[in-house]
């Protein structure tokens, strides 16, 4: 598989957004043969694939009747703010919630989990309690939950690169 040159492939991007609010806006993963960008609809199955990236990377034909001859779904440009995860993190235990929110200086992204019954956690010192506190949650171990947070791209933010008079370099719609 000569000229894979991303080490990871799956990528969220998102707009600028107010802070706080979490922020992942479109999914995508890369192809490892033509390296187009498709759109992954959700969370669930953006996270599935990950989980298991290395070894079953991602290919246009994995999505219903595309192929690499289609043109990219979206284009790795500063039209949006991109943030490249890690491959096979662990997807999201059932019930809880794994949100993502971009610092207001864009620097990093924050990863937190919402628990089902509605507890925040920001890290794993949080996590571990929290499941021998709840039973129901057996099974369930620290290593099911991922703080890795994407590295956000700075060369896709929008002010890194100077547009000197020009207010639409934020293209907010
Ligand atoms: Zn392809």
């Amino acid at each position: 598989m000569a000229g894979r040159k991303n080490e990871t492939s799956t990528s969220r991007k998102r707009r600028a957004p107010p802070a706080g609010i979490p922020s992942v806006i479109v999914y995508a993963a890369q192809c490892g043969e033509c390296f187009k960008w498709r759109v992954i609809p959700t969370q669930e199955e953006f996270e599935d694939m990950r989980s298991r990236f290395i070894e079953d990377p991602f290919f246009c034909n994995k999505k219903a009747d595309v192929c690499c001859d289609d043109p990219a779904d979206i284009d790795y440009d500063d039209s949006r703010i991109w943030a490249i995860d890690k491959p096979n993190l662990p997807a999201t235990p059932a019930g809880f919630q794994r949100k993502l929110v971009l610092r207001r200086d864009c620097s990093k992204m924050d990863a937190y989990y919402v628990s089902p019954t509605g507890t925040k956690m920001r890290s794993s010192t949080q996590i571990a309690p929290y499941l021998e506190a709840n039973p129901q949650c057996e099974g369930l171990s620290v290593s099911d939950f991922a703080f890795t947070s994407p590295k956000v791209m700075e060369d896709t933010i929008p002010g890194k690169i100077e547009r000197k008079g020009s207010s639409s370099a934020n293209k907010r719609r």
